[in-house]
Formats: C-alpha cells, sequence, structure tokens
C-alpha cells in the first residue's frame, strides 16, 4: 500500500483528489430541517435531539440562557403548519423553560409569536398557515440551562425528525479564516448523516453522535478520521474549498465504524467513495485508474460496486457494510451475494467500461 494511505482498524488516512463541482444534497419526500441557535451544547446533548421523534432525549445548552438567545428550527421549504407543539426540561429533573416564547415565521426572517410557555410546554395551532421556521425564545434571564425535549410538528408535507442525530464541532484554531468554511461543510455534513446512514443501515447499529473536524496546519495528506475525529489539511482546503465531497467521504468512515482486521482497505476506502460519488455527488467521479481492478481503492473500486450493485444487488453495498461491521466479510462474500466470485465480477467490469 502506498504511504500516503493508510487504513488501520480505527483509523484511515486518505490522499482525495479534488473533484470537480458541487452537488445538491438528494430530494426526500419529506421536508428536512436544520436547527440555528445561539446555544452553546452542554456535552452530548446536541441540538438535534430536540427533534428526534423521542421525548426519552433532549437539548441542553451549556449556559444559562438569556432573551436574545433562541433556538430555531428551519425547514428546506415552507410547509402548510396544523401544529406545533414544544416540551421543555429533561427527562432527568432538568427543570423547564419558565417564560418563553413559540414564535413561526413565514419567510425565515421575520418572526411573530405563536404561542407563549406554560409549564414549560408551548401549542400553537396555525390552520396550514405556510411556515418555514419556528424558534423558541426565552423571556428574561434564565435561572438554569435550557432543556429542549422535543419539538412535536404537524404539517403537511411532514417535517423529518432527526433519525440519527449528529453534531459537528469544529476546530480551527489553526486558521481562524476557516471558520465560516468549516461551519458550512461541517453543517452539509450534518445534513448528509441520514443519507449516509440510510446507505449504511445493520440493525442495532447506532452512528456516533458527536464528530470534532479539525483543520490543521502541519497535517500532510487530505483529511483523515480516527473514531469521531476528523482532521483535514489546512492548506489543502484552503486551495480546493469546493471539495466538500472529501469531508463526506471522511464522514463515511465515521459512520462506518468498522472495528475488525479482515475488511480490506480497498474496500473500505471505495464503500466511502462509492457513497460519495454515487449518492452524494453522483456524476463527479472523475478519472479512474489506468488499467483499473476491483481492488484499486477510492473512486476505481467505488465504480466497481457501482457497475455490481447495478447489475446483481441493489443492496450490495449496504450488505457488505453489514458484514464488514460484524466481522464477517470474507472475499468469497461477493460470490454468495452475486454468485459469481471477485475476479469474475471484475473481469465482467472491465468489459463493460469504455475503450
Ligand atoms: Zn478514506
Amino acid at each position: 500500500m502506498p504511504g500516503w494511505c493508510r487504513f488501520l482498524v480505527v483509523l484511515s488516512a486518505c490522499t482525495l483528489p479534488a473533484a470537480g463541482g458541487r452537488a445538491e444534497p438528494p430530494t426526500s419526500p419529506r421536508v428536512s430541517a436544520v436547527i440555528e441557535t445561539t446555544l452553546a451544547t452542554q456535552a452530548d446533548r446536541i441540538r438535534q435531539l430536540a427533534f428526534d421523534g423521542s421525548m426519552e432525549t433532549w437539548f441542553a445548552t451549556a449556559g444559562l440562557p438569556t432573551a436574545t438567545d433562541h433556538f430555531t428550527l428551519v425547514f428546506d421549504k415552507p410547509v402548510a403548519l396544523r401544529e406545533v407543539r414544544v416540551v421543555t426540561g429533561g427527562a432527568d429533573g432538568a427543570p423547564p423553560l419558565e417564560a418563553g416564547v413559540l414564535e413561526g415565521s413565514v419567510d425565515g426572517k421575520t418572526f411573530s409569536e405563536l404561542s407563549r410557555f406554560r409549564d414549560g410546554a408551548a401549542t400553537a395551532h396555525t390552520d396550514g398557515q405556510q411556515i418555514v421556521a419556528v424558534r423558541i425564545r426565552p423571556i428574561g434571564n434564565s435561572a438554569h440551562p435550557l432543556a429542549i425535549r422535543e419539538f412535536i410538528v404537524d404539517s403537511e408535507p411532514r417535517v423529518a425528525a432527526f433519525q440519527y442525530p449528529v453534531e459537528f464541532t469544529v476546530d480551527v484554531s489553526d486558521a481562524p479564516d476557516m471558520l465560516d468554511w468549516a461551519n458550512k461543510v461541517a453543517r452539509l455534513c450534518e445534513r448528509m448523516y441520514p443519507l449516509i446512514n440510510e446507505e449504511l443501515a445493520s440493525e442495532g447499529y447506532l452512528p456516533p453522535r458527536q464528530i470534532r473536524l479539525t483543520l490543521k496546519n502541519d497535517y500532510r495528506g487530505v483529511a483523515a478520521t480516527s473514531g469521531g475525529k476528523i482532521t483535514g489539511s489546512v492548506k489543502f482546503f484552503k486551495n480546493h474549498p469546493d471539495d466538500v465531497g472529501a469531508m463526506v467521504h471522511e464522514t463515511v468512515h465515521v459512520v462506518q465504524h468498522y472495528r475488525h482486521r479482515g475488511n480490506p482497505g480497498w474496500l473500505v476506502e471505495g464503500i466511502a467513495d462509492y457513497i460519495r460519488f454515487f449518492k452524494f455527488e453522483p456524476g463527479n467521479l472523475g478519472a479512474i485508474n489506468a488499467d483499473p481492478h476491483y481492488n484499486g481503492s477510492y473512486r476505481t473500486s467505488a465504480a466497481f460496486l457501482a457497475f455490481v450493485a447495478d447489475k446483481y444487488d441493489k443492496d450490495l453495498v449496504r450488505k457488505l457494510n453489514r458484514l464488514m461491521r460484524a466481522g464477517d466479510y470474507q472475499d468469497a462474500t461477493f460470490q454468495d451475494l452475486t454468485g459469481k466470485t471477485l475476479p469474475e465480477l471484475d473481469a465482467e467490469w472491465r468489459q463493460s467500461l469504455p475503450k
């Protein structure tokens, strides 16, 4: 394996070429949401837990909220809102919001009052009004951290709750001028988290919820992932700010979460680039290796996986991932799934490539 690319059980380091262009996130039948807030997160009580469809989990603030703070759920597009209910206070007894207002917005800029909090909860009936954002605003200074148990949104179309709650934090102490870029990428990778997790779903698996994205001056590759930590090169991303797909690739490694040494590096990297180039930014694959083989890693192996998935089994990558997570992958797995050996599939794929 070349010196610039190392894959270990919990560490993969990648040198990724820049991709051209930029992709829009794939469309979903439901409307997605993002959270915007002035409030910092307390430990692992991450923001998305306030809208994850569960009353068992909640968002909590690190500090004490004031009247200038807000916690806002922004929809990707306006929805006909019938009712929104917000419950505050933690399941561990963290106190509810004493005084606050629930507001809505038709344009995402100006907000008007929908309801007031009473006994820590607020409900607003909005009669199908087109609303694009709802937010909580404390009234006055709070004596305790804010805990938001759940937003319950009844609308048409429905707004998708965060099925795989995640929060990226960024560390740009090596390059403070990269803060906006890093935050943009962090929000993008959070947005891609459901897609990545759907593509790599396996029973009982819960992906990491907190991911740290650090840009380093002395990092010589493009980016690397170790556990829930992604490190990127300041120099590379200053020169290639559009190469956000490289960070999506690293986020795939976080989700893969492989703990077994039997997984071949070409397949680990091939799956990461498969998600990147065939799900996140389709059409941006660009050139693959000359005289390619299935085990060429990165986008070459990604192209091979896409061919086999298309011809034999649309769930190929999900099935491979499930076995790799369990430590049950062997090269014979391909034969189990397709009836063909890896060399046979390789020959078929190579035959299909333009001459
Ligand atoms: Zn990689």
